[in-house]
């Protein structure tokens, strides 16, 4: 196990005093449950990955204090919110001070005026909402995860949600949050240096800087969000199709559409379909025809819903969709969150149901170029299928993520029999991960559309991705966190600080 050499009893007193010492977490099982996320797993190497410390700050000003322990140190500092991140991104890699904000989960203020809320990033979504509801609002980041991702991992990730093609995504609705830089300095970015401005012209852009890093550039304490009013309905038809081609073109007519109250579309193809009606994972019923579906969602004031709902009703007729009624439609959406916290299992090749987590690829890809990522995506998972019997594909989705439909988060979800993984088959997983990554760049896309893209494997293809915007990211990373201490080891940014790094010129 990778024991940061500065931690040692002095510094964890150092900590005690700054938080208190039952905030302080050396137990074996509170450091090896912030191990890791819910992604296939190396479970064989679990004891590489495990934090020395667990520390649980109640405030920006305590988690600053901690960051300058380590920064004089030199400990490495992994922020961690839900842990629910599919990019490995609060797993710690060397060991050092897990800094957990679940504490700072307060709603300091809901200003009704300006539609706004300001909240300690420890908050889930669910939670604010709970609250939001009594004033008629809303704070529609919505991703699959929303009981658990919290709103700090939703900045560390720069999240995508469901209902983004109408409300925006994390980036759009964060205006603005306190960070904690790596030297412990306290600072605020938003739009220029507001508070509650959804535009400004004024330097730089930080807030985006500050966003999707993986928490390798700071913590975000405290955030403020843009708030909508409730809707009032909400409309999720299913629509069953007797191909992908068909179910394809659908999609793409319902989000070109420009239905102001549509708030997303979402593609299952043959292979999810397959997989859904399999074992019953989808606890609804699929009529035997189905080979492919389409959802589309609108959300809005119930007039404006019904009248944009007719529309896409009758587009979808159009393109060959057939309606599956009001059960199945409210039903499936209703469950959106809940899907993937199931036990789940897969199936070996000779059909034989193993336990298997779930392991999800999500490439940004233009609607142009779905159908053939698609094809050679199936075709990375059966070679690695038919090598090694502890893989199963369990079909894709394509969510829109623009409301012009101009691309789409791609996601192939991958069940692996993590039990059996050894060292040649997880080198087979990630040499697997860096063909899906490639082919997604292939065609124009790009790595992820939502988790981030620093595991193993396909952050190789990051600097192939960024090209230039890479060796920008090395000197950022250098100049905001001089002695790499902030979650060393992801994307690649060690390099940063290699003689030979080089600079932008
Ligand atoms: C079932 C399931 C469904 C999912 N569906 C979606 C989806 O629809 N959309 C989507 O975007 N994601 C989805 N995800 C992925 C995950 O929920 C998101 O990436 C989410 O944003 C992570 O939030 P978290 O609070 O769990 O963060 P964590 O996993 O704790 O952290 C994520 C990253 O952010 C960093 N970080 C954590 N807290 C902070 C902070 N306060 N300041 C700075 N950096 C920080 C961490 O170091 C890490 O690198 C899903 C995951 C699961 C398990």
């Amino acid at each position: 196990m990778t024991i940061a050499p500065a931690l040692t009893d002095p510094v964890v007193d150092e900590l005690c005093q700054v938080v208190g010492s039952d905030q302080v977490l050396t137990d074996k099982p509170a450091r090896f449950n912030r191990a890791r996320v819910p992604a296939p797993f190396p479970v064989h190497r679990w004891s590489e990955r495990v934090p020395d410390v667990v520390v649980l700050p109640g405030s920006t000003e305590e988690v600053a204090e901690i960051v300058r322990i380590a920064n004089a140190h030199r400990i490495p500092v992994v922020p961690r919110d839900g842990g629910t991140g599919l990019t490995d991104g609060a797993v710690p890699l060397r060991g050092g001070i897990v800094v957990d904000v679940k504490r700072m989960n307060t709603i300091k203020e809901i200003d009704e005026v300006n539609r706004t809320c300001t909240v300690g990033t420890g908050i889930n979504m669910l939670k604010l909402n709970e609250v939001l509801a009594r004033y008629g609002l809303i704070y529609p980041d919505d991703p699959a995860s929303y009981p658990c991702s919290l709103v700090g991992g939703r900045i560390g990730t720069s999240g995508w949600s469901l209902i983004g093609s109408r409300y925006g995504h994390t980036r759009d609705l964060v205006l603005s949050f306190d960070f904690v830089l790596p030297t412990g300095r306290v600072i605020h970015v938003g739009d220029g240096a507001g508070h509650k401005l959804s535009k400004s012209s004024s330097g730089y852009q930080l807030k985006h800087l500050f966003m999707g890093h993986q928490g390798t550039l700071g913590i975000a304490t405290e955030a403020t969000l843009k708030l909508f009013p409730k809707p009032e309905a909400e409309l999720s038809p299913f629509f069953a199709f007797p191909d992908y081609d068909s179910a394809y073109r659908a999609v793409g007519e319902l989000a070109r559409a420009g239905v102001a109250t549509f708030a997303g579309a979402v593609l299952f193809d043959e292979w999810k379909v397959d997989y859904l009606r399999r074992d019953d994972e989808a606890y609804i019923p699929q009529p035997a025809d189905v080979r492919a579906l389409v959802c589309a969602v609108a959300y809005g004031y119930e007039d404006e819903v019904i009248a944009g709902g007719r529309r896409l009703l009758r587009i979808a007729k159009e393109n060959g969709g057939r309606y599956l009624g009001d059960e199945v439609s409210e039903g499936d959406w209703a469950a959106r969150h809940d899907r993937y916290a199931t036990p789940l299992h897969g199936r070996t090749r000779a059909g034989q149901v193993v336990p298997m987590s779930w392991h999800c690829e999500d490439a940004a890809i233009n609607y142009s170029e779905l159908p053939k990522v698609r094809l050679e995506w199936h075709e990375i998972v059966r070679k690695l299928r038919d090598r090694f019997d502890m893989f199963d594909d369990w079909g894709m989705f394509a969510y829109t993520s623009a409301n012009t439909g101009v691309d789409y988060l791609t996601e192939i979800d991958v069940g692996i029999w993590e039990q059996r993984l050894d060292d040649a088959s997880w080198a087979a997983w990630v040499q697997a991960k860096k063909d899906i990554a490639a082919v997604a760049l292939r065609y124009g896309g790009s790595i992820s559309a939502c988790h981030g893209s620093c595991r193993e494997g396909e952050v190789d293809l990051v600097p192939q991705e960024l090209g230039g915007g890479y060796d920008v990211m090395l000197a950022v990373k250098r100049a905001v966190d001089p002695n790499n201490i902030m979650n060393p080891g992801k994307y690649g940014l060690d390099r940063a600080y290699e003689p030979d790094a080089g600079g932008v010129r």
